[in-house]
């Protein structure tokens, strides 16, 4: 094969036509950068800048000189400002629209004022010198933290190509017979002269695509991680607002909705199975009193510690323990023997009375203390969970009949509270 002048002409057209239609594709397909447009832009400009050449073959500089190179040039001012609009640089774009003008005026003036080839050929040669330069300075100096591989291999081979460009600019201007543009003939000089565009051309056009892909990727990343960690926070926050619905603000105990509905489910289940249920309903000794002297801060400040007496001494886990009401508590022992259940009652009495708070205006003691009412019963033999509630209510009604600070169990269901089963 001859790789005469209008040969590499041709083949450098098509190879810049190829990567016109690639940055096409990625312009049609990727609009989420600025940018892409005046690249391709770029792209077409160079394209049919060297499509051009082929007119060399009539003999004729003009179509070259008047489209052809000014149309590389603006390929090329083009590609700097796609660079600069895809890496976010702020600031109107006049210095490449000078430049664009000071290539194309001095082209011109050597071709039409002073017809010197070796003027048109320092143009032609600077031109892609400092378009490549700027362009491999602009993205080094960038900010591009999610693509910095990409953009340093495309600012690499810019760089790469504007040495280059200096050498062979420097090789053709040292030595005049090459700069006689008549002479199409192959010589190794013209073959390098027009692969080095092709290879930097196919390398950037590489750089580019990929950049954006990268960056793309990068960016579809970062979003997904927002979203798992929104999703992860609404989680958070659901759980958060579930525990609060069913938990008691003040002592961080159970509350009045969660002890019905666990009430409710442990009372069917047990009716299932037979076994016995248990409930303790304590009730705080004289604290109408307690907060009249005291006030209410220091009541709710008590109503707290006996929570966390309640939770110490209740310690299966599946016993609950509830706060009622006011200062009223209630605890569910599911599958617990009456035995175990004044067992656990009297440890409860027992471990208020060890906080020892000061409590001048009971006569049950001078301290804070509780009466319990505790209930065993077989699920069975109740007709509604609310029997068991009434029951314990009883045994503590007996509690302060009793004088206080005391536990009182439930005598024996009576008639009417039963199951009409059982
Ligand atoms: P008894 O020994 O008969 O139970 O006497 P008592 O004064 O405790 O009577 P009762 O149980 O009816 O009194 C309930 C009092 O509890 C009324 C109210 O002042 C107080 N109380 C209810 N809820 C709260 C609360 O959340 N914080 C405070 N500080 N006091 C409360
Ligand atoms: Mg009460
Ligand atoms: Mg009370």
């Amino acid at each position: 094969m001859k790789l005469d002048v209008p040969t590499l002409a041709f083949v450098t057209s098509l190879i810049f036509s190829t990567q016109t239609v690639a940055v096409f594709v990625q312009y049609r397909v990727n609009k989420t950068y600025s940018g892409l447009g005046w690249w391709l832009a770029g792209a077409i400009c160079q394209a049919v800048g060297f499509m051009l050449m082929l007119t060399l073959n009539f003999r004729s500089i003009w179509m070259l000189s008047i489209l052809g190179n000014p149309l590389v040039f603006c390929g090329q001012m083009f590609l700097f400002v796609g660079i600069r609009k895809f890496l976010g640089k702020k600031g109107n774009e006049w210095p490449a629209l000078v430049l664009l003008a000071i290539f194309t005026a001095s082209y011109l003036y050597f071709v039409v004022l002073d017809n010197s080839i070796f003027g048109r050929s320092l143009v032609v040669g600077g031109s892609a010198v400092v378009t490549s330069m700027l362009i491999a300075f602009t993205i080094f100096r960038a900010e591009k933290r999610h693509f910095s591989g990409s953009a340093n291999f495309t600012a690499f081979v810019f760089l790469a190509y504007g040495c280059i460009q200096t050498m062979m600019t420097a090789v053709t201007l040292a030595l005049p017979r090459l700069l006689f543009y008549q002479d199409f003939s192959e010589t190794p000089i013209r073959t390098i002269a027009f692969i080095i565009p092709i290879v930097g051309s196919m390398l950037w056009t590489f750089g580019f695509i990929i950049m954006v892909n990268q960056r793309l990727n990068a960016k579809n990343l970062e979003e997904k991680g927002k979203i798992q960690e929104l999703a992860h926070q609404l989680e958070i926050e659901r759980n958060a607002a579930q525990l609060n619905a069913v938990t008691d603000s003040l002592t961080g105990l159970s509350n009045r909705r969660y002890l019905d509905e666990s009430l409710k489910t442990e009372f069917y289940r047990l009716k299932r199975s037979g076994a016995p249920l248990s409930l303790i309903m304590m009730d705080v000794d004289h604290f109408k009193n307690f907060n009249d002297t005291y006030g209410h801060l220091a009541g709710d400040n008590c109503l707290r510690q006996l929570g966390a007496v309640l939770r110490i001494v209740v310690g299966r886990l599946h016993d609950i323990v509830a706060r009622y009401g006011g200062e009223e508590f209630v605890v569910i022992m599911p599958e617990t023997e009456k035995r175990g259940a004044e067992i656990l009652a009297e440890r409860i009495r027992k471990g208020v009375e060890e906080l020892a708070i000061p409590h001048s205006a009971s006569d049950a003691a001078n301290h804070v203390t509780v009466s319990l009412g505790v209930v065993t019963a077989r699920a069975a033999d109740l007709a509604e969970p609310e029997n068991l509630i009434a029951l314990a209510d009883e045994a503590l009604y007996l509690a302060k009949q009793g004088g206080r600070n005391r536990v009182e169990t439930a005598r024996a269901p009576p008639e009417g509270l039963t199951s009409p089963i059982s």
